[in-house]
């Protein structure tokens, strides 16, 4: 297809990030807010008219995994201090936050981690999460990322409990490439075990996510889009993010989006295909045998701040505008205070409507340098 063109960011603005003004608390009444025109569906702007719609719900810090991009084995070894369980938000509370998120207006809910499976019980929490409705009375997208190695055993279970799709992280079919990149040795066949699992218990579309990183697994590519799509898989590639600051990011390890999908184009053309809806995270690009997709998340090289319409809610109960927050909001110290629903809806409205993030766009020496919180304790 020649060149191959990624989506880009949509503003010009170069001025600094707005320092965030201290949160006031106001009653509101749920699922009332003003319209937004960012799509029409009832919810409060940020800034710069972005929707609040999609909430990443990360369910534990730990993981069974050590990957040098997210948990470097030599900064998170034995000795280090995950949160201990008392800070860590309960079901119930997980619940009742993401219901006050669901009444505002998000529609997407996504369950990640850390590793999520290596929370005990995690399908009871699912199971609460599908019963809630948004405002106009539909159930809410309810999705999970997963490293894929405990999907042979609680697949079933998180389907049964109501989980509809799954996204599975694997950086490279070839053992001795994954074994280093999860940084556990950990083999690629039970991963791919966890992915026929999750097929079985009727979870689709299974969604794959593939890190890229200069010097690792750029040789993987094409075996991948290979095997995703004669197994009608979406792949997804991501660009290696700056997220924390333990994973010793540098802008050279970086495999820019455009190279990936010239090497997949070069064996298996690509035709770039309309975004689903507003906000879509990949940019798609369409085999043009008919015979499946990729998807690219270029947030490095082609960021998309200005359809961002993420927050995130950490395993101990703090909330983040954007992936590369320096600080997020406590809701878990107002939440076991006794604040009520509407209280809390006016504390998360009142952080949205202040949100100036867009970190990616604004990446530069200077952003690089922020003491940024790590993507295990975010969720990605
Ligand atoms: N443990 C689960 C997993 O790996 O799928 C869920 C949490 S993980 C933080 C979520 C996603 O973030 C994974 O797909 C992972 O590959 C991606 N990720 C982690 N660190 C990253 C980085 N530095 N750059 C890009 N993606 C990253
Ligand atoms: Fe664990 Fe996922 Fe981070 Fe890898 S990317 S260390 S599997 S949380
Ligand atoms: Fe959203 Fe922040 Fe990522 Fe931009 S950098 S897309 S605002 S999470």
């Amino acid at each position: 297809m020649g060149s191959v063109r990624v989506r880009i960011g949509r503003w010009g603005y170069d001025g600094p990030m707005d320092p965030r003004p201290a949160p006031g608390i106001e009653g509101v009444v749920l699922g009332q807010g003003a319209s937004s025109s960012f799509d029409g569906r009832p919810g409060m702007p940020d800034r710069f008219g972005r929707a609040l719609r999609d909430l990443r719900i990360s369910v534990t810090d730990r993981c069974n995994f050590r990957c040098p991009y997210c948990m470097p084995a030599e900064v998170f070894g034995r000795d280090f201090a995950f949160l201990p369980k008392e800070l860590v938000l309960s079901f119930e509370e997980i619940t009742r936050l993401a219901g006050i998120f669901v009444a505002l207006g998000v529609g997407k809910l996504r369950i990640t981690g850390g590793e999520p499976l290596v929370r005990r019980d995690l399908p009871v929490l699912i199971s609460d999460l599908a019963a809630l409705r948004t405002p106009e009375g539909d159930p809410v997208d309810l999705t999970l990322t997963t490293n894929g190695s405990a999907l042979r055993a609680l697949a079933g279970p998180l389907a049964e409990a109501g989980l509809q799709r799954i996204t599975v992280s694997l950086d490279s079919l070839d053992d001795e490439v994954f074994g280093t990149m999860n940084g556990v040795e950990f083999p690629v066949s039970k991963v791919l075990d966890g992915i026929a699992a999750a097929r079985a218990a009727g979870l689709a579309p299974i969604k794959v996510n593939t890190v890229v990183r200069r010097g690792m697994n750029e040789a993987s590519v094409l075996p991948l889009a290979r095997w995703a799509r004669s197994e009608g898989l979406i792949l997804r590639f991501i660009e290696y993010m700056d997220v924390g600051h333990s994973n010793g990011w540098r802008l050279d390890d970086v495999v820019p989006a455009a190279e990936i999908l010239e090497l997949i184009d070069a064996e298996l053309p690509l035709e770039p295909v309309a975004a689903q809806y507003r906000g879509e995270v990949a940019g798609r690009y369409a085999f043009r045998d008919g015979s499946g997709e990729v998807g690219i998340i270029a947030s490095v090289s082609a960021p998309f701040c200005g359809d961002c319409t993420r927050a995130r809610l950490s395993a101990e109960g703090s909330l983040y505008t954007c992936l590369f927050a320096v600080a997020g909001t406590d809701l878990k110290g107002p939440l076991r205070a006794g604040a009520t629903d509407a209280e809390l809806a006016a504390l998360v409205e009142s952080l949205w409507s202040v949100r100036a993030d867009r970190y990616s766009e604004l990446r530069s020496a200077a952003t690089e340098k922020l003491p940024k919180v790590e993507m295990f304790a975010l969720g990605g």
